[in-house]
């Protein structure tokens, strides 16, 4: 056998030329597909002189993506083996998991998940092959003729859309054949693949839902039903994943926002619309007005604009060109009509507004501006509409009307970098206030193809990020050309109590409005330049941060947001007027105290107190009474008793102003 010389992981091998990755990557299970030149590929596939191989391990990103499909791969085998007649969409690797699209004859129920599961089983115990198989249109043609929708992607191949780029996305036409354990084939699919070497390097996997989704997403097309699964690299992982899973549904915003009475979605107004309730409006308040003292304290002015504009305002800003699929429709006013009927004079077109920046921008148009007033800082909690498709919609972290605590900060080149230092500085500080602790930052660099201005100041501002990120002592990671055309940015992701990564403040310099908006001011020699823009949203919206916390906190919000912070409760009947008596006092103190005065036994009261996660149950008996005191039981279930009135006031007032958790 002739030998060939290629690169293994950096090293420069002879092997022989029948020798495959499978072969080479042997001894080490954690490889499971491999790069070769560059290119993700099955282990099995042939090596020629020179190649450059790398081994991808499951728990890579490429490897886990790999793993889902595969598994996705063997779901879409296990189904037709159950029910034969069913019909193959396509099956993309997502995010944790994967999914397939079927056309059944009758529809899945919860029982034939496990019936799939157990079939899926059988077929990874038998640990067979995935063998690559290339294919012309007219033999795939003919061999899928009883897979119209295959045939469909088959004759759609090329820009077949982002998810059935795994059946036909590749440069040739492929389809994978599933070999028994007598090397034949049991079963095939057109795709792309790479694959695992074989089904049996599927560790750990689960079926989770099903689903109702059109033929390759549009309503014009047939309902298919898709099967959603998850894949993992052990069992281990698979049962954390789950977890994780189940402790973020009992944290669901929208779950605990209907059980804590904080907000609703009526549908009346529409989806995508809150309201907030009482509950809820104490949160919020409580939210926005800690954020208007500390803005306050750090310079900034309060501004406000109306929701809705004319048209030309957003032609200014540029969003009517690159953003009006993301607004609402707009509305066509003071139109004028002759007596016939005909159009006397042509109205106006006025928009529902995306974003507040064009009006900061008149704001600071509105009179001639000296360097002296730089740097000027707007603030405004301004309300947005935003027309999101409805299945991207997402309780109130993801709307389609919020308010975002959006400033914009206008300076001089010479003032951005210490600007862009303490804004970042403030921004974390001030989520550490909510009771988000873990972060890092993300910073987004030009895109060399799509930029406005200059490079030198891309440079000049992109440094000044970097600067202020590193400053802070946080892990940065790097966007590379992940900036938008019109200026670099830092995002900050916060880590919740759970884990989950979400994306909170963003810190955007801006090189296009300024210039759009022709804003200048006059410098100390008297010239006129023009001031550099800084968007800043610190919550990204109300409602999003609203919905974060909701979750991080799991709806036991800290006493200082809590829409009830102590509860009176008393032993019985005949204590409900002592007790409310200090709750009185409480209320005078300026704690929001509520006596529990419903017909209820006191086990129930507390009960109801654990549901609605209030921070404080004053409890109190006859030995209280006696002597002026209360008894506290917290949320973990712990009580301390005999607490004199003023002290009891004293605790809670001290833990509301210090903003602890209790
Ligand atoms: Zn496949
Ligand atoms: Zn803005």
């Amino acid at each position: 056998m002739s030998q060939i010389s290629v690169t293994v992981d950096g090293k420069q091998l002879s092997v022989e030329a029948d020798q495959r990755p499978t072969h080479i990557f042997a001894e080490n299970k954690e490889i499971v597909v491999c790069k070769i030149n560059g290119v993700l590929k099955d282990l099995w596939t042939d090596l020629s002189e020179g190649d450059v191989v790398e081994g991808v391990s499951i728990s890579s990103a490429d490897g886990l993506a790999v793993l889902s499909h595969s598994t996705a791969h063997v779901m879409a085998q296990a189904v037709q083996e159950v029910y034969a007649n069913t019909r193959l969409g396509i099956g993309p690797p997502i995010k944790d998991g994967f999914y397939y699209d079927f056309d059944p004859e009758n529809t899945f129920n919860p029982d034939d998940l496990t019936k799939i599961e157990s079939a899926m089983r059988k077929i990874i115990k038998e640990g067979q092959r995935f063998r690559r198989r290339v294919t012309t249109e007219a033999e795939a043609l003919k061999e899928l003729a009883h897979e119209p929708y295959k045939c469909e992607l088959i004759g759609i191949k090329g820009p077949a859309g982002e998810e059935a780029s795994v059946e036909v996305g590749g440069s040739e036409l492929t389809i994978y054949d599933n070999l028994g354990r007598d090397g034949n084939p049991v079963w095939s699919d057109l795709c792309r693949g790479p694959h695992l070497p074989s089904t049996k390097h599927i560790p750990a996997f689960k079926l989770m839902r099903t689903a109702a989704a059109y033929w390759r997403g549009s309503e014009k097309n047939p309902m298919l039903q898709r099967i959603y699964g998850t894949a993992w690299p052990s069992q281990d992982e698979l049962n954390a994943y789950l977890e994780l899973l189940a402790e973020a549904e009992k944290r669901d915003h929208r779950r605990l926002g209907t059980e804590l009475d904080l907000f609703s979605f009526p549908e009346e107004i529409g989806s995508g619309l809150a309201v907030f309730h009482p509950k809820g409006g104490i949160v919020r308040r409580a939210m926005e007005d800690y954020s208007r003292i500390r803005h306050e304290e750090e310079g900034y002015e309060f501004v406000y604009s109306p929701h809705i504009t004319k048209a030309a305002l957003f032609e200014t800003s540029g969003h009517l060109q690159w953003y009006a699929d993301g607004m609402y429709p707009p509305m066509i006013l003071d139109e004028e009509y002759n007596a016939d009927g005909t159009v006397k004079r042509a109205g106006q077109q006025y928009y529902m507004k995306p974003m507040n920046c064009p009006f900061h921008n008149l704001i600071y148009k509105s009179r001639g501006r000296s360097y002296r007033e730089l740097p000027l800082r707007l603030f405004e909690f301004g309300t947005v509409y935003r027309y999101e498709k409805s299945g991207v919609l997402h309780g109130i972290t993801r709307a389609r009307g919020f308010t975002q605590d959006d400033a914009h900060i206008y300076c001089t080149k010479e003032q951005m970098v210490g600007e862009l230092d303490s804004l970042l500085t403030f921004v974390l500080n001030l989520l550490r206030d909510y009771g988000l602790n873990d972060f890092y930052l993300e910073l987004s660099t030009k895109n060399d193809e799509k930029f406005v201005g200059e490079d030198s100041d891309w440079e000049e501002a992109t440094e000044a990020l970097r600067k202020a990120a590193t400053a802070q002592n946080l892990e940065l990671v790097l966007d590379e050309g992940g900036a938008a055309f019109y200026g670099p940015k830092i995002s900050v992701q916060a880590k919740d109590a759970i884990g989950r990564t979400w994306q909170m403040s963003t810190i955007q310099v801006d090189f296009q409005l300024p210039q759009r908006f022709e804003l200048e001011f006059s410098a100390t020699d008297g010239t006129r330049q023009r001031p550099v823009m800084i968007h800043r949203a610190l919550f990204g919206s109300i409602e999003r941060f609203f919905g974060v916390l909701t979750e991080h906190y799991s709806g036991a919000f800290p006493p200082w947001l809590a829409p009830v912070q102590a509860i009176g409760i008393p032993v019985a009947d005949t204590f409900s007027d002592y007790l409310g008596d200090v709750i009185k006092q409480m209320r005078k103190a300026g704690i929001r105290a509520e006596l529990d005065a419903s017909d209820d036994r006191m086990q129930k009261k507390v009960r109801n107190a654990q549901m609605q996660k209030i921070p404080f149950m004053v409890i109190a008996g006859e030995e209280d009474q006696k002597a002026g005191a209360v008894s506290f039981r917290y949320r973990n279930g712990e009580q301390k008793n005999g607490i004199p009135i003023a002290d009891a006031i004293a605790e809670i007032k001290k833990v509301v102003q210090e903003r602890t958790q209790v």
